[in-house]
């Protein structure tokens, strides 16, 4: 086998980067800007990154003999001419994307290329603590890399997503509200026992959604963006430059408990009105619950004579689908709300580009109209000039594909 390591090194750096592979500059620089607009030519790499075509000849050449970069024929022809291109070699390197939530788990293997090999979803409890989740989530690690028959070692890095606040250089968690046991336990040195040649990044779910949008769905090439979850919670990921904007401590983005209603109900966190606690999946869920119970909702309270133990956000959804009135109110109320709050995120960041993920983004369109008239409403003219506010088509992948993304692009560090 080819010394395909030759021209790396472990890196020094910090423990964000342990085990990443050090590559030169300008080395480094090839890979990051493919990693965010796919395969290039030769001649598109010199005109983004500003390098002469001899240069680029150079550095592609120590890429492909590292055995990181191949040679791919285009798509497009021009002029009966098609154009050579440069993509990375799949099987230089396989990394493990894992999405957690509250109650699953979402592990793929991927190859180099960030496309998927296999992947594995299973029920789980987070409150069962860090030590039980993620045996398990190293068992199916173990599992997936057998069955697909890659070589261990070149397994070099996984991406893991929690549903909770992360401090993202040291890979912990910080006072999550959903799992308490798991306040900086060490999840990175944890995998690390088993996998002691993998660099693990943690980071928070959506901040990995934004991340599966940015790097392989409609995201890519969008400077400015951002990707709301409304789930059981309401967060935001933020993606400023081409890149994910984490803050100084890494709660950039925490949307959920700006105030939208002074008079409005006490949240989980001791304040009154937060958004997450009037606008939420959890918030529509009990809502509907009283909606059924005080009987202003025939169809809701149906749901609940036919054995439904708790409603959620998606029977509000199919309640409202079929004409009930107190259901339609109740997702018109959250979209707008959500929307006022976004026009504030508007107003201060101008993304070009609002994608709405989680649970309750299956509820249909009407939800989607009320957040972006809420969002009109209340936003300056020039900063909804070329707004577009969607659901994230990749919906319910965008954790594993973003996880797998976040396990690639700490792969590297450049060489100091
Ligand atoms: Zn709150």
């Amino acid at each position: 086998m080819r010394s395909q390591f030759s021209l790396l090194q472990q890196s020094q750096q910090s423990a964000l980067y342990h085990n990443s592979l050090a590559l030169p500059r300008h080395e480094y620089r090839v890979v990051a800007l493919m990693r965010a607009l796919g395969a290039l030519s030769r001649g598109e790499l010199a005109q983004h990154l500003g390098y002469s075509r001899a240069t680029i000849t150079g550095l592609a050449k120590t890429l492909i003999d590292g055995g990181i970069l191949q040679e791919i024929a285009g798509t497009q022809s021009t002029g009966g001419r098609r154009p050579r291109l440069l993509d990375f070699n799949p099987q230089f390197a396989y990394v493990v994307g894992v999405d957690m939530g509250a109650t699953s788990v979402d592990v793929g293997l991927a190859d180099f290329r960030g496309d998927l090999l296999l992947r594995h979803q299973e029920p789980i409890d987070v409150r069962d603590g860090p030590e039980p989740v993620l045996d398990r989530v190293i068992a199916i690690t173990q599992d997936l890399i057998g069955r697909c028959g890659v070589e261990p070692a070149r397994v070099l890095s996984m991406g893991i997503g929690v549903p909770g606040p992360v401090d993202f250089v040291n890979g912990v968690l910080s006072v999550p509200p959903i799992m308490p046991g798991w306040e900086r336990y060490p999840i990175r040195q944890k995998i690390q026992q088993t996998f002691p040649h993998m660099t693990v990044v943690v980071d928070n779910d959506v901040n990995m959604m934004a991340l599966g949008e940015l790097r392989a769905g409609v995201g890519r090439g969008v400077d400015n963006f951002i990707y709301v979850k409304v789930g059981t919670g309401i967060g935001a990921g933020i993606v400023v430059g081409g890149e994910i904007y984490r803050g100084s401590t890494g709660s950039a983005g925490d949307i959920g408990h700006i105030q939208a209603d002074r008079n409005g109900p006490v949240c989980h966190c001791g304040n009154i009105g937060c958004i997450e606690a009037m606008a939420s999946g959890s918030a529509l869920a009990r809502q509907a619950m009283q909606a059924a119970q005080s009987g202003r909702s025939p169809i809701l309270a149906q749901y609940l004579a036919s054995g439904v133990q708790q409603l959620t956000a998606e029977h509000v959804g199919s309640a409202a689908h079929a004409g009930d009135k107190v259901a339609m109110e109740l997702i018109m109320t959250s979209g707008t709300l959500i929307g006022e709050v976004l026009a504030g995120v508007v107003n201060f960041f101008n993304p070009s580009l609002i994608l709405i993920g989680g649970g309750v983004a299956n509820i249909g369109t009407q939800f989607l109209a009320t957040i972006r008239r809420g969002v009109l409403s209340r936003s300056l003219p020039l900063s909804t000039q070329h707004l577009r506010i969607d659901y994230s088509p990749m919906g319910e992948d965008a954790g594993v594909t973003g996880a797998v993304a976040l396990a690639l692009e700490y792969l590297f560090v450049i060489k100091s």
